[in-house]
Order: structure tokens, then sequence, then C-alpha cells
């Protein structure tokens, strides 16, 4: 690894809204108050360290970032107002830029015109397809009295496009987490890990992305409850479109109580509570996880709620034979929901739900790592 000060990281640290690092005289406040630091990190003082010595290499390979969930504690009880809480979170996006190889990531974190500018051409592609290619519209109504929305939308055609989508949103965070992996794991860490710990240690992933059990570490349990509710109900609607189409997008009405309306009523309820609780707290500003907001933040938010709007304006319109509604509702949803799959899952605000458990995961390959050698 390069110990070399590279003299433009100041520069590139700015550039990602992260601030106030020099404040920071090592008092040790903050490690002696962060809960992480029980768990054998110097939390978060290395990494500032890193980033006033100017280590580029060195700050690449750090874990901790991932491994914060901005409780805040640190910031209220710095005494020289340096803020460690919020450059954590801003460090998430630098490292973010540097996982990603297609540069995008860079792009879209440190300029707006760049994310809407990919956002508008992706929205405005939608629209073009939905006029151009999809068959015309039948606004005769099923027996039911419902919308036939797959004269309209075919759910084999959504289906194919949803797969193709999925497997580019896939390909794009598979390859970044592997060079995370390979940073964190390959050059953090000067004891090489083995199979057995890679196999052991697995489960650490999957139980921090099915529970998130980080933010339940928080004094404010409903930060957890408002956080999980909304990674559950987001992560089931993922599954609902891309892999359950043919059954989820029906013309038949299904009882409220079906399997299929009750699992897309939890998703929506879910995403609605998540959202509202994010929103309402970043507008009043008054915790600290929400004294801050960068623009992805709100772009992530908006994103998200049109597009939940959009699905129960769909789901209305279709139960009560409302075809016209239906189909701009549907089209509209397509145009915000495409763009935000594309662009905010794979370089944005939403890579960190695949990051933080990966970053677990990693930080346990480091530990057995650091055992083998003590
Ligand atoms: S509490 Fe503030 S000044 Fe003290 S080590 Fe942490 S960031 Fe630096
Ligand atoms: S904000 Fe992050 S670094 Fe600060 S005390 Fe909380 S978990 Fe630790």
């Amino acid at each position: 690894m390069n110990n070399r000060v590279n003299p433009d990281l100041p520069r590139e640290l700015r550039e990602f809204g992260i601030r106030d690092w020099n404040e920071c005289y090592h008092c040790g406040t903050c490690t002696a108050i962060c809960p992480l630091t029980a768990q054998g990190f110097l939390f978060p003082r290395k990494t500032i360290r890193l980033m006033q010595m100017g280590l580029k290499d060195h700050l690449s390979t750090c874990v901790e970032p991932w491994l914060c969930y901005y409780c805040g504690e640190c910031s209220e009880q710095c005494p020289r107002n340096a803020n460690p809480g919020e450059l954590m979170m801003s460090l998430r996006r630098y490292l973010t830029s540097l996982y990603d190889w297609t540069g995008l990531s860079k792009k879209f974190y440190t300029s707006k015109v760049w994310e809407l500018a990919f956002i508008i051409i992706f929205a405005i592609l939608v629209v073009l397809t939905f006029i151009f290619v999809l068959p015309p519209l039948d606004t005769t109504l099923t027996p039911q009295g419902g919308v036939k929305v797959n004269s309209f939308a075919p759910f084999h055609i959504i289906e194919y496009f949803d797969w193709a989508m999925a497997i580019v949103v896939a390909g794009l965070l598979v390859s970044n987490i592997l060079r995370m992996y390979y940073r964190v794991v390959w050059q953090g860490t000067s004891n090489k890990v083995g199979l057995l710990d890679h196999i052991r240690e697995f489960w650490h992933l999957i139980y921090n992305f099915v529970v998130q059990p980080k933010f339940s570490k928080c004094e404010d349990k409903s930060y957890w409850l408002y956080h999980w509710l909304l990674m559950s109900g987001y992560t089931i609607m993922f599954i609902l479109i891309v892999v359950f189409l043919p059954w989820f997008q029906t013309e038949k009405i299904h009882p409220p109580w079906h399997l299929q309306r009750a699992l897309g009523y939890y998703a929506t309820i879910g995403l609605l509570i998540g959202l509202t609780a994010a929103i309402i707290g970043r507008l009043k500003k008054q915790e600290f996880k929400f004294q801050f907001s960068h623009v992805s933040d709100w772009l992530f938010l908006v994103m998200l709620t049109l597009t939940v709007i959009t699905g129960i304006l769909i789901h209305l319109f279709r139960v009560n034979g409302m075809p016209w509604a239906t189909y701009v509702s549907y089209i509209a949803h397509m145009a915000i929901l495409v763009p935000m799959i594309l662009i905010e899952v794979p370089f944005s605000k939403w890579s960190h739900l695949a990051y933080r458990p990966f970053a677990v995961y990693f930080a346990r390959l480091q530990k057995s790592a650091m055992t083998k050698t003590a």
C-alpha cells in the first residue's frame, strides 16, 4: 500500500462535502463515547487522522465509516465542533465513489447537474418507449370492472425489462463490492483471510442485511423501526416486481386479505411510514441524523415518495375501473422508478443498503486476520 501523502486528498474530500477534519486535535472524546469502539475499532479518530495526513490509500481501505450508524453522540461531545459523525457520513459518499469503477458515482455526488440530467434523460426515454413501443390502449373493463392493465403494459414485456434492469444493477453493485472487498480485506489486512473464515463469518452478512441491527443501538429505537420498515418495504416491493410480476400485476381483483394485496399493502405502508419519518425529520432538523442533508439525500427521498404515490394511484384507478388515469399513472410511475433504480441504487444513496452489510462482513474478516497475526 502507498504510504505517500496525497496532496490532492483535501480538495477531493471537500468535493463530497467533507469539512472540518482539521479542527480535530485528537482529544479522544469521540473514541471514548462511540459504542463501536468497544468492538475493537478506534472510532472515529483513526479515519480523521488518515484524512489529516493525506493518506488516501489507507483511507480507501477503511471499513469504519460503514459501521457507523450515525447516532451523533460523538458530534455532540466533540469540544472542537469537528462533527465526527457527519465526517463519517460524508466519507461514505467518498468511499462509494472510490469503489465505483464507472466514475458515475463521483459525478452524481459532486454535481447536481449530472445527476438531474441523467434522471431526466431516463425519464424521457421511458415515456417515449410507452408512446412508441407498447400496444394501443384498451379502455374496456374486465368482467369485475377493473382496468385491463396487461393490455396496456403486458407483464411479460415489463418482466423482461425488469430483469434486464436487475441484471445491470446487480452487475454494477457486485463489481463495486468486489472492489470494496479488495481494498478492505485484501489491501487492508497484512494477514490473508482463509476460505473457512469467509464461510464462517458469512451469516453476519445475511443477519445485518435482514435485521439492520446496528441502527437498534441508537438510543432512539424508533429510528431503527423506521429504517427497517423502509428497507423491508422496499425489498419486498422489489422482489414482487422483479421476480413475481406475473402474479403481482394481475387484472383479477383479489380480496384485500389475499397474499398478493397483503404483501403490496405491507410494502407500501412500510415505505410510507419510513419516508414520512425521514422527510419530517429532515425538514425539522431537530435530531442530529437529520441536521445535514446532502442533495442526494433529498433526491432519494423525493423519488421514492413519488414512486410510492404513483404506485398507490395505479392500484386505486385500476380496481375502480379508470383506464386513462391508470395508464397515465403507470407511465409516471415507470418514468420515476426506472431512473431511481438505474441511478440511485448502484451509484448513489441506495447503494449504502448493499455496502453496509458487506462492510460488517468484511470487518469480521479483518478481525479474523488480526487474530491470526496476534
Ligand atoms: S472529539 Fe473531536 S477533537 Fe476530540 S478526537 Fe474526536 S473529533 Fe477530534
Ligand atoms: S455517529 Fe458514528 S462514529 Fe459517532 S458515535 Fe455514533 S456510531 Fe460512533
